[in-house]
């Protein structure tokens, strides 16, 4: 499918906007999913309580009153007349709506009741009343500028003129088999749906072919690895390694020592490694990986390590610099953001071997990359790549060791089946020495707490991380951004900390130069997204304050939380959340990753459809493969038949799929 623009109703300006979300073809635009669905049903204030959510329509009585305030914020004020009283309705930032409020217009109002003012703060206004029938909304991510009617609009647009060139992943006779629709119908109930038993329905089916094709190219995979079973054998000199371990700053733990000659082993023999390295944020994973990464060196074969993000290749190539410091290695840093000139010469060093390691982004599978003799790649903080990203690493060598890293913990079950038949090292043990973190859930209503607590770990000298869920301002959303918090953090703080932020967006050499500086102890209080989530080390860290973190997974926030604990001090994290804090109290207790995981395991395998979508897991858009395991298996067995099945072999989908695999992207 084509490119956005070929959309009649996206125009440049449109595009431009929608490309800030990551979105540049037909084809992504049409599966940019709801996060959420707000059911719209009536209301009434009189069974609503104080400070709660509440949706009403009625008419409007009063002609709205418009205030302007500083820096072009402004506020309307109205009356509304429903059906269990007459109600008061403030909202900002509207002032456009003006001229349509008209006395005698039906609306429907969504927001929060304050009772003892009888007021509605609204966070949206609709036109039109309610039907008596409940409606559901789509509530999508956006982006200033763009709002989510915009973003409803875009998709329909282009569901209505592209629709006919969407194609089924799934064999037709699976189509058949479970009855399912149509690709372009489920699409079009999932941004438009008629009920919650259709959206049900339709959402299956897309999350069934999402994993369907996950899974067939797994299998794939599986299938190309087994016929060509063949590796290099990497011929390692034990004493040397064992002269790096005694080089370190700290004894590796038992587990880690495990692991390593896990790896080793494996790059002795004559098949290709590949093998999954899982263990508990800070168990200390990337020491292992550069043991193997000087092993494979010592071996006469270079080794790439690859990162999800700048700041962490930038932070591994640092420290393997540091660690290689008086020996022969040369090592380089390859991500999107160095220039063209440097990019040539690392080309050139790969390519004629004088680079025996490199660290690096995505930029490391891009096509122009050419290896002399790629003998080991690691991926860390795997979870983060696409099926396709790890096929074109593994293709860049002949049949390069393969180590994948991840601080995820997966319970045994799932491993088996998304890594398939993949071995598996795992770190349990923590390195001795470290400080508890002690973690509090806290309600906004107990900020004030929350600020003593941080002026006291700056007062000592420590430094502090603040997450927020979003970047910027979203039309349909009060979850804190971190611009706002900036803003907060500098009046209490500003006086006499440097308070700095960091985010997604930024250029890697502005996300580069905040964190040198946060290393260096001249920014105290960082400010970020979940950028910081994977691998970040400052050990001068002590506490990390979460906003709304009922919004992130469990797993995810104690990702997040193993930012912190890293010194020889002890260590705060904070969790602002407000509702479900049940969920939440199980950080309180619970330290231990796997235990974490399982627990979100639990939790979410209950939750419906109008839950949030966690974040944190970029491999799919629609699945969730802890909430929809069963399709998940189910998808598998049926995507080993459709591969190994010959009887299939002229279906072009089949030819599709395994192209998609094959070819770079
Ligand atoms: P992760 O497994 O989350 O990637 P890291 O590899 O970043 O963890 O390790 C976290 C910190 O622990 C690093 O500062 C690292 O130098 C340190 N570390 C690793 N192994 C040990 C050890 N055996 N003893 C003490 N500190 C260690
Ligand atoms: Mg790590």
């Amino acid at each position: 499918m084509g490119a956005l623009s070929a959309v009649k109703g996206i125009g440049p300006k449109s595009e431009f906007l929608l490309n800030k979300l990551n979105l540049y073809t037909i084809d992504d635009l049409v599966t940019h999913y709801p996060f959420r669905y707000d059911k719209l049903v009536r209301g009434d204030l009189s069974k609503t309580e104080d400070g709660e959510h509440i949706v009403i329509d009625g008419r409007i009585e009063s002609v709205p009153v418009l205030l302007r305030f500083k820096g072009g914020l402004n506020k309307m004020n109205f009356r509304l007349v429903t059906d269990s009283g007459i109600v008061g309705v403030s909202i900002f930032n509207r002032a456009f709506l003006k001229t349509q409020l008209l006395v005698g217009t039906g609306i429907t109002v969504i927001g929060k009741l304050d009772k003892g003012k009888n007021i509605i703060t609204a966070s949206d206004i609709k036109f039109g009343l309610l039907s008596n029938q409940m409606k559901i909304e789509p509530v999508y991510h956006c982006t200033n500028g763009l709002s989510n009617k915009n973003m409803s609009s875009y998709i329909n647009m282009a569901l209505m003129s592209h629709g006919k060139e969407i194609l089924d992943d799934i064999p037709s006779y699976l189509i058949d088999k479970y009855h399912f629709t149509n690709k372009k119908i489920a699409l079009n109930i999932l941004h438009n749906p008629p009920s919650e038993e259709k959206l049900k329905e339709a959402s299956i089916r897309l999350k069934y072919e999402e994993l369907f094709s996950f899974m067939f190219k797994i299998n794939y995979l599986k299938k190309k690895n087994r016929s060509m079973n063949t590796g290099w054998s990497k011929d390692i000199d034990r004493s040397k390694i064992e002269e790096l371990m005694a080089k370190l700053p700290f004894t590796l733990t038992e587990d880690q020592k495990k692991a390593t000659w896990e790896i080793l082993d494996d790059l002795n023999k004559p098949h290709q490694m590949n093998r999954l390295l899982q263990g508990d944020v800070g168990s200390g994973k990337t020491v292992v990986s550069f043991i193997a990464m000087y092993a494979a060196y010592l071996g006469g074969y270079q080794s790439a390590l690859m990162a999800p993000t700048e700041i962490l290749a930038t932070q591994h190539y640092h420290n393997l610099k540091n660690l290689f410091k008086d020996s022969s290695v040369s090592i380089s840093l390859l991500t999107g953001s160095i220039s063209k000139k440097e990019k040539q010469e690392i080309y050139q060093g790969l390519l004629d071997g004088s680079i025996h390691m490199v660290v690096g982004t995505h930029a490391l599978i891009q096509e122009e990359v050419e290896y002399q003799n790629l003998g080991l790649v690691i991926t860390d903080e795997q979870h983060r790549f696409g099926v396709n990203q790890r096929a074109n690493l593994r293709n860049k060598g002949r049949e390069p060791d393969i180590l994948y890293m991840s601080a995820t913990p997966i319970p045994r079950t799932y491993a088996l089946t998304i890594y398939g038949d993949m071995d598996i090292s795992t770190i349990k043990e923590r390195p001795k020495g470290r400080q508890p973190i002690t973690t509090m859930v806290k309600t906004t209503k107990e900020m004030k707490e929350t600020l003593t607590m941080m002026l006291e770990e700056l007062k000592q000298g420590h430094q502090i991380y603040v997450i927020a869920p979003l970047i910027e301002d979203s039309d349909n959303s009060d979850l804190t951004n971190v611009y706002e918090l900036r803003d907060k953090m500098n009046l209490a703080f500003g006086s006499r900390y440097r308070i700095d932020l960091i985010h997604g967006k930024m250029k890697a050499e502005a996300k580069d130069l905040v964190m040198q500086e946060f290393l260096k102890n001249e920014v105290h209080i960082l400010i970020s997204t979940t950028v910081v989530e994977v691998g970040v080390d400052v050990p001068n860290a002590t506490m990390m304050v979460i906003f709304d973190a009922n919004r992130f997974g469990l797993s995810t926030l104690h990702q997040l939380r193993g930012r912190v604990g890293r010194g020889s001090a002890a260590s705060k994290c904070i969790l602002i959340g407000d509702h479900d804090t049940k969920r939440l109290s199980i950080m309180e207790t619970v330290d231990d990753g796997f235990l974490i995981s399982e627990e979100d395991f639990k939790l979410r395998g209950h939750g419906d459809l109008f839950g949030t979508k966690q974040s944190g897991d970029m491999t799919f858009k629609i699945a969730d493969v802890r909430q929809d395991y069963k399709i998940l298996l189910q998808a598998k067995t049926d995507s080993e038949e459709y591969l190994l099945n010959a009887d299939y072999d002229r279906d072009p989908l089949k030819q599709r799929l395994i192209d998609s695999v094959n070819c770079e992207k």
